[in-house]
């Protein structure tokens, strides 16, 4: 949560030291402290304190940015990939620290906080890899005498804009390529995970890179991002965040020319087959609909059950979720933390009141709980007797909500689970290779998930949906070159 005050102006706050700068044209700047960052465990625990930037500001590190662009896109790439594989090696030497830094500033739990270290790490020391492996194509000619090379060539600078639910591994996955094949980065992290994003950046500016070739902006959106969104020296732009920002940046970078790629939101179904192993089946839907908080793009929001095994399976989904524990992101034993802040909270509770008034059956949480601390603590909400077409199953709640949907038959699973206007991930649970080669062909989604929750993915292969969750090229692994490198196509007469 983010607290536009002094600590001491809350009420039983207790401080902590940690400062956070911005940091432009190879400078930290230091300005006077304007904001606090709030542990959504604690309420009266400050994680950090910080100075927003202003438009000014960010013109300043867009101009450092560009000037330090020619001699980063020319730089040895020995260079570049050991300095990518030094970042990742130091994150993840420091995975405990900041994987409760993680915790504790976002909600998740702590040894998801230390996993996603851990993969913010690899992704960096992946791209270490790849900045050795780019290559281009030497082609003949139609005519005679000439001679075709085909390179690609860094984009220029990089605007990079993150969402508050994967503070340390989505910076990683736009920061890493981004460095890799040549660009210089202005990065701006969501306001509501400022302390995970510097100490990323602390991180990357440690290795001791020329100035202006990373620049880190604390900042809002309406601010910070709208500068870096509409000013012509970005050349492309990163986002990911929800679909309403990702359409409105959408229109901004279509108007002035840039290059754009967005992932968005999800409303991922998880179908659930007559034929499908019970344990296999509940323990996708509760790691998908409710780790994290439920709080991640590729959350299986709408599981989708076949009519003969409908009952088994909500009996058994309670029976897990009674023994699941909310809590105190850091303490142990904790299954799932506390909603990220109010706002995300509200939006919780009005899906919840949304789903009812439409007629679905709450069978399972959906109230508030008090624990320890004082904190954003949902209990997990389970709904049956849901259609396809009510609110709560075609809008994106990003918390820890989930929906039963009963259907006849695969035929209706597969186009229930097609029938919204997102395409982030779709999965299966079943015992057959008929209906899983099927699923995977026809679900319209950009990733499918067989007998596997549909969050969970690996750094190294590509991430991205199709329909209104994601536009442009992919993200991660080799495919990450589309997006970070342009196409030059030279003829030589020979
Ligand atoms: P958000 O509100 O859209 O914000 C995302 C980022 O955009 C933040 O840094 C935000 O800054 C910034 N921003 C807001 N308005 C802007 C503007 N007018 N111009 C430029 N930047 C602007 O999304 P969120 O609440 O942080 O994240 C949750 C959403 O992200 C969910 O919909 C989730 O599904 C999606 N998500 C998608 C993926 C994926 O890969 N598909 C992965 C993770 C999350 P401030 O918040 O600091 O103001």
């Amino acid at each position: 949560m983010v607290v536009t005050l002094h600590y001491n102006q809350i009420k039983g706050a207790r401080k902590t030291m940690n400062r956070l700068h911005n940091y432009v044209g190879g400078e930290w700047i230091d300005q006077p402290v304007d904001s606090v960052d709030i542990n959504p465990s604690d309420v009266n625990d400050v994680v950090a304190e910080y100075t927003q930037a202003d438009a000014k500001l960010t013109l300043d590190a867009i101009g450092a940015a560009s000037s330090a662009a020619n001699d980063w896109a020319r730089s040895n790439i020995q260079m570049r990939s050991d300095i990518l594989d030094t970042i990742g090696n130091n994150i993840i030497a420091r995975k405990d620290e900041l994987g409760a830094v993680l915790s504790r500033e976002e909600g998740k739990t702590l040894p998801e906080g230390v996993g996603e270290v851990v993969r913010a790490g690899s992704v960096f020391k992946f791209f270490a890899g790849e900045v050795l492996r780019l290559t281009g194509d030497l082609v003949p000619s139609v005519r005679t005498s000439v001679d075709i090379e085909i390179t690609r060539e860094p984009v220029g600078v990089v605007g990079i804009i993150s969402p508050w639910n994967f503070p340390a591994a989505i910076p990683a996955w736009k920061i890493a390529p981004a460095l890799a094949f040549g660009n210089t980065v202005v990065f701006k992290p969501a306001t509501l995970v400022p302390a995970m994003a510097a100490e990323i950046a602390k991180i990357i500016v440690d290795v001791g890179l020329p100035p202006g070739v990373f620049n880190f902006l604390i900042g809002k959106g309406s601010e910070v991002g709208n500068t870096i969104v509409n000013d012509p020296r970005v050349n492309a732009i990163s986002f990911t965040g929800s679909a309403a920002t990702g359409q409105q940046i959408a229109k901004e970078a279509v108007a002035r020319m840039a290059k754009f790629q967005l992932e968005m939101g999800g409303k991922n179904p998880l179908v659930v087959m007559d034929d499908a192993d019970i344990d296999v089946a509940v323990n996708c839907a509760i790691n998908g609909a409710y780790f994290s908080t439920g709080q991640r793009c590729t959350a299986s929001s709408r599981l989708i059950v076949c009519k003969n095994i409908h009952d088994q399976f909500v009996k058994a989904m309670q029976d897990r979720l009674a023994n699941t524990v909310v809590d105190n992101a850091l303490k142990q034993g904790t299954h799932i933390g506390p909603v990220v802040d109010k706002n995300q909270l509200d939006q919780d509770l009005f899906y919840i009141e949304e789903a009812k008034k439409e007629g679905a059956k709450l069978i399972y949480g959906g109230n508030l709980l008090t624990r320890d601390t004082e904190g954003f603590y949902l209990e997990p909400a389970l709904f049956t007797e849901t259609e396809n077409n009510m609110k709560v199953n075609q809008e994106e709640v990003f918390g820890p909500v989930a929906t039963v949907i009963k259907v006849s038959d695969y035929d209706e699973a597969l186009a229930t689970a097609n029938a919204t206007n997102f395409g982030l991930s779709s999965g299966i649970v079943t015992k057959s290779l008929k209906y899983a080669s099927h699923f995977r062909k026809n679900a319209q989604a950009g990733m499918v998930m067989v007998n596997l929750p549909t969050a969970g993915v690996d750094y190294h292969v590509p991430f991205g949906g199709a329909k209104g969750s994601s536009y442009g090229a992919r993200e991660q692994g080799s495919y990450a070159k589309e997006f970070y490198t342009t196409v030059k196509t030279s003829y030589v007469s020979c």
